[in-house]
């Protein structure tokens, strides 16, 4: 595999299981350092040990990504011992489901707070660096922030924005050489979707045009190919990769 992330450092967070794991491993195997960060660094402990079976550098870390001045200071540590920051990928996420007349504001705002507020943090923190290296951001968002989805107000609207912080960003940050993007997954096999009982996931395979749900893996070769050559000259783009479902 060529590893064109050699010597480049990547912050991935969200990166303790799920989708940030795979999107940690297939960077690590790129030759990425990568800076795995999630609520705490001993949850990341299998995805630095896979990244260095992967033949990579990796470090883990543990921070709330909705808290803006913690989020800064980790950006900078992982920064100055790196040399410098590459790609950033902004992945943790979390869902608190409700129908609206019963969605607390408190949950509404906490989804938004880490889905949307915590990319925005990591891209502030980050921007420095990120425009001396023309690095890459990648912002995983959701199909539900295309479609919106009863229930998920809350974490529809966070996805959303996500958008909008993207496209701005790109603007923003194209004049030196920084792309911006985002992925929209369909339904992936996660912790995140693991409430659903084999009936329940059976019939929702089969709403999916491909006829089967998603494996975090092919999300992570979705970012893979956004930080990689292939996607030098694309920016303010959503890629959605959700086996049909949104179409
Ligand atoms: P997951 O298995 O639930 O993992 C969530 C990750 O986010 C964990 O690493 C978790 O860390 C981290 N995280 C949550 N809150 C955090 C906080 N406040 N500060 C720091 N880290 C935090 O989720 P997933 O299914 O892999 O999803 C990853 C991303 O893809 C999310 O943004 C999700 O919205 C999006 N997505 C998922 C699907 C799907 O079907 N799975 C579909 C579309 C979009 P801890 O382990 O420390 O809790």
């Amino acid at each position: 595999m060529e590893r064109f992330l050699a010597g480049k450092t990547a912050l991935v967070t969200g990166a303790s299981r799920g989708i940030g794991k795979a999107i940690a491993v297939q960077l690590a195997r790129r030759g990425a350092r990568v800076a795995c960060v999630a609520t705490s660094a001993e949850r990341c402990a299998e995805t630095v040990a896979a990244c260095i079976a992967a033949g990579a550098e990796a470090s883990a870390h543990g921070v709330d990504v909705a808290d803006g001045k913690a989020v800064s200071a980790l950006v900078d540590s992982v920064t100055s011992a790196a040399g410098g920051l590459h790609v950033l990928v902004n992945n943790a996420g979390i869902t608190r489901d409700q129908l609206l007349l019963r969605m607390s504001a408190e949950d509404f705002e906490r989804v938004v707070a880490v889905n949307l507020g915590g990319a925005f943090h990591f891209i502030k923190a980050a921007a420095r660096p990120l425009m001396k290296s023309s690095g890459r951001i990648v912002n995983i968002s959701s199909v539900v922030g295309l479609m919106g989805n009863a229930g998920q107000a809350n974490y529809a609207a966070s996805k959303a924005g996500l958008f909008g912080l993207s496209l701005s960003v790109a603007k923003e940050l194209a004049g030196r050489g920084v792309t911006v993007n985002c992925i929209a997954p369909g339904y992936i096999s996660t912790d995140m979707t693991a409430a659903l009982d084999a009936a329940a996931a059976q019939k929702l395979a089969e709403s999916i045009p491909l006829r089967r749900i998603g494996q975090a893996e092919e999300i992570a070769l979705a970012v893979d190919y956004l930080v990689g050559p292939g996607g030098a000259y694309v920016t303010g783009q959503t890629l959605v990769v959700d086996g049909g479902l949104s179409i």
